[in-house]
């Protein structure tokens, strides 16, 4: 395997002519329901550059929303998980199992927050784990209710989608939904009536006292939240706001689970984005960033509500696939040898140092936040009313497109634009980055 260099190249339209004539097989052949961000079709790809079948290459802000945190052919991935290949492909867990499975679980446990005892079922896919997550706190708590929060993401199946926040894409026609889904206020900051200082209470407490008045704690069996919202705008929770959940969820003998799909392995600055605020949730659903790019997803928590399923409640044939646990060990040991937490941290202060001097220069900046390598723009029309900018920001995703850089957006109102670098980013190919955003706001 060559290196990628870790350089920008363009040397077509983007997207080129090769991309283009795979777009038009794709389009005959390939559901329309199935969208892509940028379609120029992948080659190659690793470090910061992702390079496309005309020869260009663009830098990776998206690191395949969150998951290739250490690069999209990191060494120790490929290396592993070839090395698992080569052995055996698969047995199913459920019928022979395997080691790789046990030192997944094994790390989980060490990684995860608290230092109580743990265990893990492992899955293929994010919304799998959330799935899974709510059948444990059932079983563990008899009780059937679920509550999550405005602008909340957990998946796209008949189950998570009941738990997502958003009717455009991830509901629209598809119900009816799964029942005993409760939705509460969250502590948006940015768009709290009484202001970012308020929110952390004020919402918990209106939060707490729909759910004592609509549900009743009682029949609430998980309490679930992304510690660091992803699809709803990379909104953190305003300080206070998720201690106050916890506590409630602690008094009340609700399963408190930790979404940590996309804000977990290091993609915070952290190995888990709850550890801010000194959270230590009873479950916790990884997948994304844990393997490297392989489809892997776990839960994780506290062994005796881990172990209230009865045997053969949990699992799934591919469930914590051998290549899959080879590649999270892989990506585990990546972390740690580069210290990519550190990584994320430096990442953090170069994007928000850029990004704050250009809030200063272009209005349509409303807010600027998120942690670690997990950094969002908010776009609004007018500062004073925050009309968000859907538009602005759907032309600027466009703009960076167009130049090489691959940005994602998010938002329940479509405004915001997310950069998720991989961790093993060079600081050069970060600034170019930033260049190729700051000239797109000066032409919009
Ligand atoms: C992506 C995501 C999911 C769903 O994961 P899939 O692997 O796409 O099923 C669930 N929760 C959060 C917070 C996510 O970001």
């Amino acid at each position: 395997m060559t290196a990628l260099p870790q350089e920008r190249r363009i040397v077509t339209a983007i997207p080129g002519p090769k991309s283009q004539e795979l777009q038009a097989r794709r389009t005959a052949a390939v559901a329309q329901g199935v969208g892509s961000v940028l379609p120029v079709f992948t080659a190659r790809a690793g470090g910061g550059i992702i390079e496309d079948v005309d020869g260009n290459r663009l830098i990776d802000f998206g690191s395949g929303i969150a998951v290739t945190s250490v690069g999209a052919s990191a060494e120790a991935v490929v290396r592993r998980a070839a090395a698992q290949l080569a052995d055996f492909t698969h047995t199913c867990f459920m019928v022979t199992p395997y080691e790789g499975y046990v030192e997944v679980a094994e790390a989980l446990a060490e990684l995860t927050p608290g230092d109580h005892a743990k265990k893990s079922a492992l899955f293929n896919s994010g919304a799998e784990a959330v799935e899974n997550a709510v059948k444990v706190a059932r079983a563990h708590t008899k009780r059937q209710a679920v509550v999550v929060f405005d602008h909340g993401y957990h998946g796209r199946t008949n189950l998570t989608m009941a738990l997502t926040s958003k009717n455009m894409p991830y509901k629209h026609g598809f119900g009816p939904f799964a029942p005993e889904v409760y939705r509460v206020p969250v502590a948006y900051g940015y768009r709290w009536p009484t202001g970012p200082q308020n929110a952390g209470p004020e919402a918990a407490a209106q939060a707490i006292d729909q759910i004592t008045k609509q549900v009743g704690p009682d029949n609430v069996a998980a309490i679930i939240i992304e510690p660091l919202l992803g699809e709803g705008g990379f909104i953190e929770p305003a300080k206070g706001f998720l201690p106050a959940i916890r506590d409630f969820a602690a008094a009340n003998g609700i399963v408190f689970v930790a979404d940590e799909i996309q804000s977990g392995f290091c993609r915070t600055g952290q190995w888990f984005a709850c550890e801010d605020e000194g959270i230590v949730p009873d479950l916790i659903t990884t997948a994304k960033g844990i393997a490297g790019g392989l489809p892997l997803a776990a839960v994780t928590g506290r062994a005796e509500i881990m172990d209230a399923a009865h045997a053969g409640g949990l699992g799934g044939t591919y469930g914590g696939n051998p290549v899959a646990c080879a590649g999270a060990l892989g990506a585990i040991e990546t972390m740690r040898d580069l210290d990519l937490n550190a990584r994320a941290k430096a990442i953090e202060v170069t994007m928000k140092a850029r990004l704050t001097a250009m809030a200063e220069k272009f209005e349509v900046i409303g807010d600027v936040r998120g942690r670690g390598a997990m950094i969002a723009i908010e776009l609004v029309k007018d500062r004073t009313t925050k009309e968000p900018a859907p538009e602005a920001t759907a032309a600027l995703a466009k703009a960076c497109h167009q130049e090489g850089l691959l940005v994602l957006t998010c938002g329940t109102y479509g405004n915001v634009l997310r950069f998720l670098p991989p961790l093993v980013i060079g600081e050069d190919l970060l600034n170019e980055g930033l260049d190729i955003i700051e000239q797109a706001f000066a032409r919009i």
